[in-house]
């Protein structure tokens, strides 16, 4: 280090604690970077790499931080930030500075560095009992904890469906690093050091929370030491103490039913980047604050298990949808209403800006009109019941903050007037000054009989009175002499020197005193910050509820009628939500299913709309238990416990599976999940291998699933052997979708019938996508030769000689999962 400049030698010596973290050291208006961060910064953000006494470096301008930030935050750094933290032109030597915030994917809260969506991260460590998992969303205080009896598979399935902002991994689970690199390689993965999770936890826990004892919370201590080690790391992030952590909730509780990754993305309920636009999400996506867009995909991925949770919903949703006034009033209300959960957050940790407080005002003062309209109908007149509007928060900000306060504090106006008489009295100092030298001027005149007395002010001898040498005998005693020109005399009295002070202070003064008058206000809202919260969340959930009523009447969705622990099914004319927006005449169809009826087998040709068919059985079931309305003429439906699909083909590229080992993965995992309270909606399996061992590993599957698992099923695949289970089985009632051959082709009806479908017309749909004549032609004359009718029989007979199989069943099998 010998030829070191002080100021590296200071960048080296503050590294060395961030040697994790990019370190942005401030250096006059630039963010400075060096050495090997210099390098990755140039290459994340594009910008040039210089070199200074041969060191690499690369900077960027303080006011385009956050743009800056962004990038290196989504491409996975972590960013210390260094400031100066005393005046360069005061400070001896080198300017102290010190690391104020470090920054993490999952631990930024700015509002202009984050969207609408949760930001949820993980800590996952390893216990006896299986992974445990914190899940929480910094940006808005959310924190779930739970014990997981997951296998590693299945834990890195959740993790890649649920699209985690952050992950942290306690030491003995450091191994999952780069298995998780693998599979999302921009996530931001840190491994924690062990005395995260210390033995001091529950103190800690008890302080962060202000309560006196923990013994309510239905926890253990390594799950405690779990959310204690996520409070320990965010505060180590914010250099602050963190208040605004709900108390975790168990993340699995039997309210909801768990989607799994595939079945998310299987039946297009949330936008993913291709499928954007066109989910269930986006159908239902009448919700107009952010909270309530943050709400929808939690409800969309969390269908209850309660079927009078479901009900109540229903009332709200039937209750609004039969309203027209009040849905147009709170449309128009909720367009006023700003991001409330994350205001509150920032405001615990005094990262709230001016504006955030107004925006908390402004949707305050909506607030009494939303529950004042709620109240004029009796469906839903209880919803706010046992919520604070807080107008006392409202009112502390109207006193208080200006009406358009600047962006932050110390760059303009942000304190009222009338809130703190000093503060008033410098403005009216910095904004007067011109009047009060007028009046002095017209005053002292008045006083000492100097017509000819002038009052004025230069930069280098400030403020002084001016009075010409022939009337230098009128000049009082108080009268101090300042400078003697040809014709002037220039003087000063004890006013004018105190007014010249108090300018010269006013700036300095204003921005101190803004500053901690601004504090003072946090620090009285941050005792609101639980109320605020419950507040938004009520909001959010009216936002949704009004969101399914808009989505009922605009596209005519009814009521389902909703029966537990029964496989009875009834839909008539049920529409896929999503593609009859989609496609101009959208052919509805039917699913019954009894307690002795309940495994369908669908056959039909490619593009026939098995898929859709398959598909809408699964939306609309999670549309019944999010409390929304379905699209159908009637609904009775089963509350389920879970949903499990297994539908496409695709290979699993990253960990090399092929497609049949990730088709018989994802059905391993079913059959072991599946209940006789579950719906298992499967489309193709067995196609990734050879046809007759697919057909036999369907057949077998089937078998299992309705004897043993006895679960409701749709089995669409263009295997027609297996439809000859429905002779066999009472269970199985097969299924086949119109087709009508004309002269010029086939043409799909999108109906469903009973039946077997027996052509696959592959052919056809080659001519359907355009394919020459010559080729069509070409095919058919092949198809000709390969058809043996024989072998075709023969296969049939040999198909409806299999031998019925006989599952005994045990009681345990029949558990939930
Ligand atoms: P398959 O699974 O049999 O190959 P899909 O379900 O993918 O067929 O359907 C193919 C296309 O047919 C869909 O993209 C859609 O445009 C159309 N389609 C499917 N079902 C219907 C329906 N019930 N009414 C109208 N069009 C439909």
């Amino acid at each position: 280090m010998a030829n070191l400049t002080p100021m590296i030698k200071q960048y080296l010596e503050i590294k060395e604690e961030y040697k994790d973290s990019i370190l942005l050291f401030r250096l006059g208006d630039f963010y400075e970077t060096f050495f090997d961060d210099a390098q990755k910064v140039s290459e994340i953000l594009q910008i040039v790499l210089t070199k200074r006494n041969g060191h690499p470096m690369a900077g960027i301008p303080y006011h385009a931080l956050n743009n800056y930030l962004k990038k290196l935050l989504d491409s996975g750094c972590k960013v210390a930030i260094c400031e100066q933290v005393e005046d360069p032109q005061t400070a001896k030597g080198i300017v102290d500075r010190k690391v104020t915030r470090v920054l993490t994917p999952g631990t930024i809260v700015d509002d202009n560095m984050i969207d609408d969506f949760n930001r949820f991260s993980t800590l996952i460590t390893k216990s006896e009992k299986g992974y445990i998992l914190a899940v929480f969303d910094f940006s808005t205080g959310e924190f779930y904890l739970d014990t997981f009896d997951f296998n590693e598979n299945e834990l890195l399935d959740f993790i890649n469906s649920f699209g985690f902002v952050q992950i942290l991994l306690s030491k003995n689970v450091e191994s999952l690093y780069k298995q998780i690199k693998n599979m999302l390689p921009d996530l931001y993965v840190e491994v924690l050091d062990d005395w995260y999770f210390s033995n001091n936890f529950l103190e800690h826990l008890k302080d962060i929370y202000k309560v006196f004892s923990l013994d309510y919370v239905d926890y253990n201590n390594e799950e405690l030491k779990v959310a204690d080690a996520v409070l320990k790391y965010l505060e180590l992030t914010q250099f602050s103490k963190i208040r605004h952590m709900k108390i975790p909730k168990r993340f699995k509780t039997r309210e909801y039913m768990l989607l799994d990754s595939n079945t998310i993305e299987n039946l297009g309920i949330l936008p993913t980047s291709t499928t954007r636009g066109k989910t269930l999400y986006d159908i239902l996506k009448f919700t107009r604050t952010s909270m309530g867009h943050r709400k929808l995909r939690d409800f969309i991925i969390s269908p209850l298990l309660d079927k009078n949770i479901i009900e109540q919903r229903f009332d709200y949703v039937e209750a609004l949808k039969e309203d027209h006034l009040l849905m147009e009033e709170l449309k128009e209300y909720f367009s006023h209403i700003k991001d409330l959960e994350r205001i509150s957050s920032r405001i615990s940790l005094r990262k709230a800006t001016p504006r955030d407080l107004i925006a908390l005002k402004d949707s305050l003062e909506i607030v009494p009109y939303i529950i004042e309209s709620v109240k004029t109908n009796l469906g839903i007149s209880s919803f706010f019941d046992k919520i604070d509007p807080l107008g006392e928060v409202k009112e502390i900000i109207e006193k208080t903050i200006c009406e358009e306060p600047s962006i932050e504090v110390g760059s303009g106006e942000v304190i009222k007037e009338g809130v703190s008489n000093e503060l008033d009295e410098y403005r009216n100092i910095l904004k007067n000054i011109d009047n009060i030298l007028e009046e002095i001027e017209k005053r002292e005149k008045e006083l000492t009989k100097i017509n000819s007395l002038k009052v004025s002010r230069n930069k280098v001898y400030g403020f002084y009175i001016e009075i010409p040498k022939t009337q230098i005998a009128k000049v009082p005693a108080y009268y101090t002499r300042k400078q003697t020109l040809v014709n002037t005399e220039r003087f000063t009295i004890e006013e004018l020197r105190q007014i010249e002070q108090k300018l010269s202070l006013a700036e300095d003064r204003i921005k101190a005193i803004e500053k901690e008058l601004f504090d003072k206000i946090i620090l009285e809202l941050e005792k609101y910050v639980t109320e605020i919260k419950q507040l938004s969340d009520r909001l959010a959930e009216l936002d949704v509820f009004r969101s399914f009523a808009e989505a009922s009447v605009k596209y005519n969705y009814i009521r389902p009628k909703m029966i537990e622990k029964s496989r009875n099914t009834k839909i008539i004319n049920g529409r896929h939500p999503v593609v009859e927006r989609f496609v101009s005449n959208f052919i509805p169809n039917d699913l019954i299913f009894d307690e002795d009826r309940f495994y369908i087998i669908l056959t039909g040709p490619n593009m026939s709309g098995k898929s859709t068919y398959v598909r809408q059985i699964g939306i609309i079931s999670i549309m019944a238990q999010i409390g929304c309305f379905v699209p159908a003429e009637v609904a009775e439906l089963p509350v389920y416990d879970g949903i499990f699909t297994r539908i496409g083909a695709r290979d699993d590229i990253v960990t090399g599976k092929s497609t049949f080992l990730v088709e018989m993965l994802e059905m391993s995992t079913i059959i072991n999940r599946a209940t006789e309270h579950s719906l298992v909606l499967l489309d193709e399996v067995g196609r990734g291998t050879s046809t007759l061992d697919g057909i036999s590993v369907a057949w077998a599957i089937s078998e299992y699933l309705f004897q043993v698992k006895k679960c409701n099923t749709i089995f669409a695949t263009h295997y027609t052997e297996l439809t000859y289970m429905s002779y066999i089985y009472n269970e199985v009632i097969a299924k086949r979708i119109k087709v009508k051959e004309t002269m010029e082709g086939v043409i799909f009806l999108h109906k469903i019938e009973d039946g077997t479908s027996d052509n696959s017309y592959g052919i056809e749909i080659a001519k359907l996508a355009g394919f020459p004549v010559e080729i069509v032609d070409r095919a058919r004359e092949v198809l000709e030769q390969l058809s043996d009718r024989v072998d075709l029989e023969n296969k049939l007979k040999k198909v409806k000689n299999i031998k019925k199989k006989s599952y005994k069943v045990q009681e345990n099998q029949l558990k939930m999962f």
